[in-house]
């Protein structure tokens, strides 16, 4: 079959290495801006002050409180004309909600791998509901990944957060927009995230495995910002937004039911998966987040087997695109496997 696709590179500044954080002062002047606005979370605060004191005249104030959805109103009228977001998803959505609402250009510093900083993407809940928006005002302008910054992130989240990172790599792989360049990246981030979990896990001090999986988490979530996703982050979003379920440990559990479930369907776009984690595609990344130290199961999250009900309506009431067909049955029986925690067959 001849090939057929359509191919756009991000616009993002992509900067990688040891102490590179201490340009953030360089970029802001790049993109003729002034006064930065620093956000963390609590957790991150002295790392954001200390950035703030690098930045001298160019930081106009920390704000050191985000949390998952912090209402953009605390922060939107700062008198910054850009925002500095240092930490994981959930800081990245607070830069990203106020850009959206201002357009202030964003510079990133990741401490995740959760992989939001490169996407156009924002999730948001307004009234009690859960939205995605995407916009070119969403996308960060300059991102650095800076392995020194993520040796603090606790190893049971390094290993969640890379398998969260995984998902999106897994999902590009069977987008129907996929493309050549997004099917590459997709497989090397697997690739990354095989070797580096394993010795972050085992030395999580060792800046050389948190730059893999930093450039893992660049793989993925680029992709993320660039295909469609399915079935797997449907799932994730039903059950994190009816039950509040953690973020990366939902998907971490989720990731090999789902990839099982789709490889029935997609053997030859999920080849590569079963390659680099050497069994079947659920099986063998079953056995990876085990040995790495995962949650298992969906019932460790404190759902129970009524819930998995409401989850699979919900999952299931409004169509979307899957590479396998879906029903309520096959999603209820999907998530029962993932609820035991046992290993898929597929
Ligand atoms: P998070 O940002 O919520 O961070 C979890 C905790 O880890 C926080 O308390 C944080 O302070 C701490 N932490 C982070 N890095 C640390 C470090 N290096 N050292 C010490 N502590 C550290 O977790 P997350 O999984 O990165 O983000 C989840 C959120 O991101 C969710 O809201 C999710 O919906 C969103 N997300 C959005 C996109 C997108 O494209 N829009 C993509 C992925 C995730």
């Amino acid at each position: 079959m001849s090939r057929t696709f359509t191919y756009q590179g991000s616009a993002a500044h992509i900067v990688f290495g040891e102490g590179k954080a201490e340009t953030a002062g360089e970029w802001i002047e790049k993109l003729d801006c002034k006064k930065a606005l620093v956000l963390s979370t609590s957790n991150q605060k002295e790392d954001a002050a200390r950035l703030a004191e690098k930045l001298g005249p160019l930081a106009a104030c920390v704000f050191a409180e985000a949390v998952m959805h912090t209402p953009v109103e605390v922060v939107a009228d700062s008198g910054a004309d850009c925002v500095v977001s240092l930490g994981g998803g959930s800081t990245t959505g607070l830069g990203k909600a106020i850009a959206y609402r201002t357009d202030l250009p964003q510079i990133v510093i990741p401490t995740t791998y959760a992989g939001s900083e490169v996407t156009p993407i924002l999730g948001q809940t307004e009234g009690g509901r859960k939205t995605t928006v995407r916009s070119p005002k969403i996308l960060p302008e300059v991102v650095i990944y800076d392995a020194t910054l993520t040796t603090g992130l606790p190893v049971g989240l390094s290993v969640t957060s890379g398998l969260n990172a995984m998902a999106h790599a897994v999902e590009a792989l069977y987008a129907q927009d996929r493309n050549p360049i997004s099917s590459l990246m997709a497989a090397e981030g697997l690739r990354a995230f095989k070797a580096a979990l394993p010795a972050i896990v085992k030395s999580p001090a060792d800046l050389s495995v948190r730059s893999d999986g930093l450039y893992g988490a660049w793989l993925c979530g680029t992709v993320l910002g660039a295909v469609g996703m399915a079935l797997h982050h449907k799932i994730c979003h039903t059950l994190g937004g009816t039950f509040d379920t953690p973020h990366a440990e939902t998907h971490a559990i989720m990731l090999p039911h789902t990839a099982g479930f789709n490889a029935v369907a997609v053997p030859d776009l999920l080849a590569p998966v079963a390659e680099i984690f050497s069994g079947s595609v659920g099986g063998g990344l079953w056995d990876f987040a085990r040995s790495i130290g995962a949650p298992m199961a969906l019932r460790d999250l404190g759902l129970t087997e009524a819930d998995l009900d409401k989850a699979a309506g919900i999952a299931t009431e409004n169509p979307y695109w899957n590479p396998r067909p879906i029903d309520k049955p096959s999603i209820r029986a999907l998530l029962q496997q993932a609820w035991e925690g046992s290993r898929p067959a597929a």
